[in-house]
This record gives C-alpha cells, sequence and structure tokens, in this order.
C-alpha cells in the first residue's frame, strides 16, 4: 500500500529507491559557491561541465549512496538533525510526550541490533504460519489483504484516491502491482542488465528461503517459482510511458463488474478482509491486467501462489529482521544501484521512523530547523513565479484567447502549502513498544494502510501532505491541484537567505516553476482546476502543445547516459517540460525584480558574474551530481526525471537568455539549432 497521491509528479525520484548515504568529509558543502566552477572550461560547450566541474572534482560518492548531489547531502544533515531528536526521544523516560514515545521507542527497537539479531526470523513466524496454514485460493486472498496491511506489495495494489472525474470525492482504486524489481520491464527485456538483475532477484530469493528453513534445492525451487509467477504479472503490466497518459488508468466502474471482471481475484471477500468501508463504485486503473492475470491465477497451483505470498512478506521484513536476512536484501540493492556499503544502522532506523511516523517525528524537525521567515520568503517568490508563468501564458502566440482564460483560471487555482503540515497526524492509536521492531514497524504499517482505506467514500480531505516536512523534495499533484514544498527542501542550495536573489532564483525559484508548470505539462494539462481530468483546451491548441513538447521529447530522447542507454524522451516529458519552463519563468521573474528596483543592487555583478550567470550557475549547482553507473542504468529504466547532467544542458540549450548572458554563438554546442519551447 502506501501510495499516497498515485498522480503527484516530484522534483527528483518517486521511489523510495534513492534514500540515504553518509557523507565524506573536506568536499564542497551542499551551498552555491563559485569554487565548484571549471574556469579553463567554455560555458557554451558543456554548461553543466563548466558549471559543476570542479564539484565533481573534488566530490566522493560515499560509499553507502548509489549517487551523490545536493539533496543527497540535505539528506544526509537532515539526518544528523533527526538522529539527534530521536536519540533524545529514545532515550527519554515517563515524561515523553506521546509523541516523543512514539518516535524514541521506534528508534531504539529498530537501534537494538543485539536483540534483533538474536530472535532470529522468529518475529515473523506467526505470518508465515498464516500463509503455510491456507487451504483454498479465496483464503489466500485473505492473507494478500492481510500482507497489503502490513506493507508488502503482493499481487495487485489497492488504495484510495481521488475520483478522475469528482476530486473532491475519494473513492476505492485497484492496479497492477505484485513486482519485486523496480518496474516490469526487468523481467520483460533481454537487455543484459535486466536478465542480470533477474539472476539476482533469484539468488535473493533462494538466500530468503533458506534463512526461512527450506532445504537449499527447495528454496531454489521457490525463487524459480517467483519469478515464474512475476514474470506473468509483469508481461500482463502496462508500461510506465502509457501509464502516463491518465486516461489509461481511467476505468470507473462498479464494484461488482470489477469483481466479475477476475473472479479468481475473490475481490469482494477481499475488500472485507482489508477492511474497507462499504461502496459501490471503484476505478480500475488497468483492467487487461486483472482480465489476464485472472486466467494466471486459476492456472498456477496453490502452493506456487502460497510461494509467491510467502516471498512477499520475506522481502518487506528483511530490512527489519536478522543480519543474514538485512545483508541478502542489501545484495539486490547493491547489484540495481551499485552502492558499496549498506548504510550505517541509524541512518536505516532515521529513514524508518520517517517512512512510518513520518508527522511525528517530522513535528520535531521543523521546530529545531523552521521558522516563519523562511515561509514568507517562500511566498514571495511563488507569487513572483506565479506571476511570470501567468504572464507567459498571456502572451503565447499559439494559444488561443480561450484556452489562456481556461489556463488563467488554473493557475489562480493552484494552492500552495510550504514548510510542513498544518495538521499534524494523530498516531496516538499505534501501538509501539520498545523492544518489538518488527511488530512496530507492521502496526505502523497498519495504521497508515487502514487510514488510507478509510478515505473511500469521504470527501478529499486538502490540507493532507504526500510528503513528510523532512523530505528534500518537492511535488505538483494534479488532483489537489497544488505545489508543495516540504521544509527539508528550503536550505541551500535551493534557498540561502545569505545568498543573492540570482542564485536563489536559479535554485528554488526555478523548482518552484518547475512545479507550477506540471499543472500544464502532458499530464497536468489534462486535469482542470479543481483536479478533474478534463479536456479544456480547444483541440486546435491541443495540436500546437503536442507539436511542442514532441521537440522536447525528441531532444532528450537523444541523450546518450551510459552505456549507450539512451533517455526516454516520452517517459520524462513532463519533468524536462517542466525543468524548462520552470527555468524560464524564473528568469523572467528575476529579471522583472532587477527591472523594478531602484537602488541598482539587484543588477550588480558579484565575483565577476552577472546576475543572469549567477542565475545560471544556481540552477547548475542544484544539479551537479555523480551517479554510479549501474544506479544510472536503474534511473534511464525507471525514473521519469533525467539525469543532472541533461537537465541542465537540456534546458539551457533552449534558451536564447542563456546564450546572450554567456555569449554564445551558433553552432556551439550549448546553442540547439532547433530549439524547443513550450512555455
Ligand atoms: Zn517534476
Amino acid at each position: 500500500m502506501r501510495l499516497p497521491h498515485l498522480l503527484s509528479v516530484c522534483l527528483l525520484l518517486s521511489t523510495s529507491f534513492l534514500f540515504a548515504q553518509s557523507a565524506a568529509d573536506p568536499e564542497p558543502g551542499p551551498g552555491f559557491s563559485i569554487d565548484n566552477i571549471d574556469k579553463s572550461l567554455d560555458p557554451c560547450v558543456d554548461f553543466y561541465q563548466y558549471a559543476c566541474g570542479n564539484w565533481i572534482k573534488n566530490s566522493e560518492i560515499p560509499a553507502d549512496r548509489p549517487a551523490w548531489q545536493s539533496f543527497a547531502q540535505l539528506d544526509e544533515s537532515n539526518m544528523e538533525i533527526e538522529r539527534k531528536i530521536l536519540e533524545t526521544a529514545a532515550a527519554g523516560g515517563a515524561e515523553r510526550s506521546a509523541v516523543d514515545q512514539k518516535i524514541g521507542d521506534m528508534y531504539g527497537s529498530c537501534m537494538d541490533e543485539k536483540r534483533v539479531n538474536a530472535e532470529g526470523i522468529t518475529p515473523l513466524k506467526p505470518e508465515l504460519a498464516r500463509i503455510a496454514a491456507v487451504k483454498d485460493k479465496s483464503a489466500l486472498i485473505n492473507e494478500i489483504a492481510r500482507l497489503h496491511l502490513v506493507g508488502a506489495n503482493a499481487l495487485f495494489n489497492f488504495y484510495s484516491n481521488s475520483d478522475l472525474h469528482n476530486a473532491d470525492a475519494v473513492i476505492a482504486s485497484i492496479d497492477q502491482g505484485g513486482l519485486s524489481l523496480p518496474d516490469r520491464d526487468y523481467y520483460v527485456k533481454d537487455d543484459p542488465d535486466k536478465v542480470e538483475m533477474r539472476k539476482h532477484l533469484a539468488e535473493y530469493a533462494t538466500e530468503l528461503f533458506k534463512l526461512a528453513g527450506q532445504t537449499p534445492q527447495r528454496a531454489a525451487q521457490s525463487a524459480d517459482d517467483v519469478l515464474v509467477v512475476e514474470t506473468l504479472l509483469a508481461a500482463d503490466s502496462m508500461d510506465r510511458t502509457k501509464r502516463r497518459d491518465p486516461k489509461n488508468r481511467d476505468h470507473k466502474m462498479t464494484r461488482e463488474d470489477a469483481a466479475a471482471l477476475a473472479p479468481e481475484f475473490y475481490l469482494n471477500q477481499y475488500f472485507v478482509a482489508v477492511g474497507a468501508p462499504n461502496f459501490t463504485e471503484i476505478n480500475v486503473g488497468n483492467p487487461e491486467f486483472f482480465r489476464q492475470v485472472n486466467g494466471v491465477l486459476a492456472a498456477l497451483p496453490l502452493e506456487t501462489l502460497k510461494t509467491y505470498a510467502t516471498w512477499h512478506l520475506l522481502n518487506s521484513s528483511a530490512p527489519w529482521l536478522s543480519e543474514p536476512f538485512v545483508e541478502a536484501n542489501f545484495k539486490l540493492r547493491q547489484a540495481l544501484t551499485g552502492q558499496k556499503e549498506i548504510q550505517d544502522r541509524w541512518k536505516r532506523c532515521v529513514h524508518l521512523v520517517d517512512h512510518s511516523l513520518g508527522e511525528a517525528l517530522g513535528q520535531r524537525y521543523v521546530e529545531a530547523t523552521f521558522g516563519p521567515d523562511e515561509k514568507q520568503r517562500m511566498l514571495k517568490m511563488v507569487d513572483a513565479l506565479e506571476q511570470s508563468l501567468d504572464q507567459d501564458i498571456q502572451g503565447l502566440e499559439w494559444m488561443s484567447a480561450d484556452t489562456k482564460k481556461q489556463a488563467k483560471v488554473k493557475l489562480e487555482a493552484i494552492r500552495n502549502k510550504i514548510g510542513y503540515p498544518e495538521q499534524w497526524r494523530d498516531y496516538s492509536s499505534v501501538v509501539i513498544k520498545p523492544h518489538d521492531l518488527l511488530g512496530n514497524v507492521q502496526r505502523a504499517d497498519e495504521f497508515e494502510s487502514k487510514r488510507e482505506i478509510a478515505k473511500i467514500g469521504k470527501p478529499l480531505d486538502r490540507k493532507e501532505w504526500g510528503m513528510t516536512p523532512p523530505t528534500v523534495n518537492a511535488y505538483y499533484s494534479p488532483n489537489y491541484n497544488e505545489i508543495v514544498f516540504p521544509a527539508g527542501i528550503l536550505q541551500p542550495p535551493f534557498f540561502d537567505k545569505n545568498m543573492d536573489d540570482a542564485v536563489n532564483f536559479g535554485g528554488i525559484g526555478i523548482v518552484i516553476g518547475h512545479e507550477l508548470t506540471h499543472g500544464f505539462d502532458d499530464q497536468g494539462r489534462k486535469f482542470d482546476p479543481q483536479g478533474n481530468l478534463r479536456d479544456w483546451w480547444t483541440e486546435q491548441d491541443g495540436k500546437e502543445f503536442e507539436k511542442r513538447v514532441s521537440c522536447v521529447a525528441d531532444e532528450y530522447s537523444g541523450f546518450s547516459v551510459v552505456d549507450n542507454m539512451k533517455l526516454n524522451g516520452r517517459l520524462t516529458l513532463g519533468e524536462n517540460t517542466a525543468d524548462n519552463g520552470g527555468a524560464r519563468i524564473a528568469l523572467a521573474a528575476l529579471e522583472r525584480l532587477i527591472a523594478e528596483d531602484k537602488t541598482g543592487k539587484e543588477g550588480e555583478s558579484i565575483d565577476g558574474y552577472t546576475p543572469e550567470q549567477r542565475f545560471f550557475l544556481g540552477f547548475a549547482r542544484v544539479w551537479c551530481e555523480k551517479q554510479r553507473p549501474e544506479f544510472l542504468r536503474m534511473q534511464v529504466s525507471t525514473n521519469p526525471h533525467s539525469p543532472g547532467r541533461y537537465r541542465v544542458n537540456g534546458v539551457v540549450e533552449n534558451m536564447p537568455e542563456f546564450q546572450k548572458a554567456w555569449g554564445c554563438k551558433p553552432g556551439q554546442p550549448m546553442v540547439a539549432e532547433n530549439a524547443c519551447r513550450v512555455w
């Protein structure tokens, strides 16, 4: 479960695959500095390399990270803050507040590695026994429901979401799912990296089944069974690029029709087992998946399906069991990302608390880090960026007056959330014990799953947040029609109160512009101001839009990232369009600020760079990064965001403003022959 705001688009990563690492020290700090520039290079040849060259030279990917960039650097420093909060909360006695008891004991139970190791697989035994006792396929669906409640992604996904055609109402949704590797392509494609990951998955599964008590031979057979089932699920899953179009996931039907679509899923029984409130309508994200997998479920022996369910229990629990489980789990992650070492336990435990009790930990994090000044400055920048986007849209030559009018209504309806939620989630019903790690994890997951499910049939809670406050990221949600900036991202290099406006507009300004533009990208434009899937464009304007984004798709499809793997311009289209639009409107906002400044201070050069140059340097600084090749391969296959180098160069080569700021000439690499422009 745990799929909040399924349609949200964020700034960095959509999965939790990319977390944590640790800092190596005398390296460049996360802030903006002209020391990061490699002045021996020509900015018009490769701007990213020019702006980040020295940063790249002087930075090392920490052994416990798959990649290293400003997001990761900030994540490291946030983890240090959270660690102090959690250690204090864990040590506190009877005087502790209810919030500190929860986060402190969750962290404490996680840090008690000795006890966890001594217990081995024991804490999981009751759950394993439940699956082992299953006598028929209809009883199995009750166990799938149980797995869903405790956070395991088996067979399919069930969650609540705002109704695509009535955003104010929350409805039940089921969708494809049930895979252990990051994407369906890992099962159905024969690229060398995909074939290799299947082998790694088989090895990992074999190891877990052995640790669970199976003989080596039996364990290998069980792993084969897992691969067989997951490959069948993958074959019937829609690919990521196709899923970008919300129309492909828009299949509302009655509960009875959904149940009849795939009788082998025993959906009516499942809804009761999972504790869903009564409902009559449901959105089926991918009906073909359920239709086809229905046949798979009918054909496969019960024992194979029980093995598959057991696997998902083992896999999702492994990080919170004894060392051999943790190591086996890390080995797959290592194969996928190239990360050399597992993170220190305290970091994994910080992430666990952020994941499971995020708004309790977030409350303490905000008290320690976030003041009203930051919020005020952000609000001012958001205003400036909204004004820029409005002016940009109103000035478009290719858009008709009718569509412009509608776009203005949508833009004005975009809400913003900055820092932290105005209302904190109430975790008082979650039981967290000082010495029961797996139990704590399961109860917290169950609380969250039930909270999600209980929303079905209720009005949409527009106050809710989809990210926790320490998160270094931001998002736009089309059904909420809102932009959200957690406190975690409002720090250098994104936002630095000691820096000039030019650098900040290149940092957080572009981020704000990026999120705003998402409301009008290939996905966002299909939603109206209320968050309903509704076409408000004239046909001609829609065509003009498509023509312009095709240019962007072709541009990025031309970028070769690793071992001749090219970017998927259609998968990354929304993000690339948002990067291009964000940069353009942030620069326009800065230019306005300079023009309106009577003191002339805004227009002054600093360290020999004009405000426009500093704007682009600030932009590049945010994206300076190093990635392990394994991680890049996974990113290209699964991530709708382009790697940093292309997020920078792919944008600036389209911008005459950039070329003017740096004196670039036609024919140079940073001057695109066919510059793309949507916004
Ligand atoms: Zn984005």
